[in-house]
Parts: C-alpha cells; structure tokens; sequence
C-alpha cells in the first residue's frame, strides 16, 4: 500500500517535465500567470518586445495569455513554466478568462467613445474661434485677411464683408474626431 503511494506521487511529480520534453506545443497556447502580481516576459527572439500578464485571478482575466507556441517552446518559456511562473492551460479553460478579458475591452471601448462624443459636444459649444476673412482682398487677387472671430454656423468675414455671408457655404470634415469646418464662397459679385 505504501509502495502503490509513493509510485503515485513519483508519477504525478514527474508527468509535467516529461510531457514538455516530449511534446512541443504548436500553434496558440493559453499561457496562465501563477504570479499573483503582473509578470513581464521577455521575447527571447526579439528583444524589443515583451509579453505582460496581469496577476493570478486578475478580475479583467488578464492573467491569461494567448501566446505563439514559438515563444512557449524557448527554454527561458520552459524555465519559466518549470518554476511554476506560468502554467500552460487548455482553450477550454481559458474560456472564462478570455470572457473576461472580451467584457473589459467592450467596456473600455464604450468608455472611450463616450468620452469622444464628450469631447465633440465641448468642440461645438466652443463657437468662438479665430480666423481671417474670406472677403475680397481690397486690391488684387486674395482675401481680405483681417482676422476675425468665427464659429461653425457664420462664414468668417470682417464687418466690411458681413454682408457677402451668403455667398458661402461651409464643409465639414473630421479630423483627430474634431470637426473642422471650413467655407468657400460660391459666387462671385462683381
Ligand atoms: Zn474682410
């Protein structure tokens, strides 16, 4: 009886080493961090780039990895494996944490957008901006230039040229989500 439990124990000690010798992984492997902080690891093939995982049961599921079985398959991933840093996990496993990491995305995605369309409503509210004026210059070719006040709804023109506003018509286009909208005059008077 004794003898059958030290077997049992000799086999499950030595079934993780024996398996990562044999088997190299191939494809994606889901790569869960032991560590209850985050865990940096450095690309071995490429020393610019690192893997970061969040720490063991991070709530955003970001303690669990997809990583290139290249990478997984270097001795310093398999020395890291060995020292109980990261443990390799089946897909199926990794579903939770994947759920979890999907649901934080979305959130911080409609955060961001929100906080877009927050910044679009301050860029409208701001109707004073300045400009220079798009009249006629008072010799020669050009624009008049006289800087004025301008906002979204009024074409940009000194007081001597107010009255050709409606001879403009405004585009708008966005930039950096800013919209910027700018004016050409579709006739000319004479
Ligand atoms: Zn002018």
């Amino acid at each position: 009886m004794l003898c059958s439990a030290s077997r049992g124990i000799r086999k499950y000690r030595k079934a993780p080493d024996h398996q990562e010798e044999i088997m190299p992984f191939t494809g994606t492997v889901m790569v869960r961090n032991l560590r209850r902080g985050p865990t940096v690891f450095d690309n071995p093939e490429d020393s610019r780039k690192y893997f970061v995982w969040g720490g063991k049961d991070s709530p955003d599921g970001s303690d669990v990895k997809p990583i290139d079985a290249k990478i997984v398959n270097t001795p310093e991933f398999t020395a890291a494996i060995n020292r109980g840093i990261f443990e390799v996990i089946d897909t199926h496993t990794a579903q939770e944490s994947l759920a979890q990491q999907l649901a934080e995305y979305e959130k911080r995605r409609n955060a961001k957008e929100e906080k877009t369309s927050e910044a679009i409503d301050r860029d409208s509210n701001r109707s004073i901006d300045s400009g220079t004026c798009l009249g006629p210059a008072d010799r020669g070719n050009g624009n008049c230039g006289q800087v004025v006040p301008v906002s979204e709804d009024e074409p940009p023109l000194c007081t001597k040229h107010k009255h050709l506003a409606p001879q403009f018509v405004s585009s708008e286009e966005w930039v950096d989500s800013r919209k910027v909208v700018s004016w050409s005059r579709v006739s000319i008077d004479r």
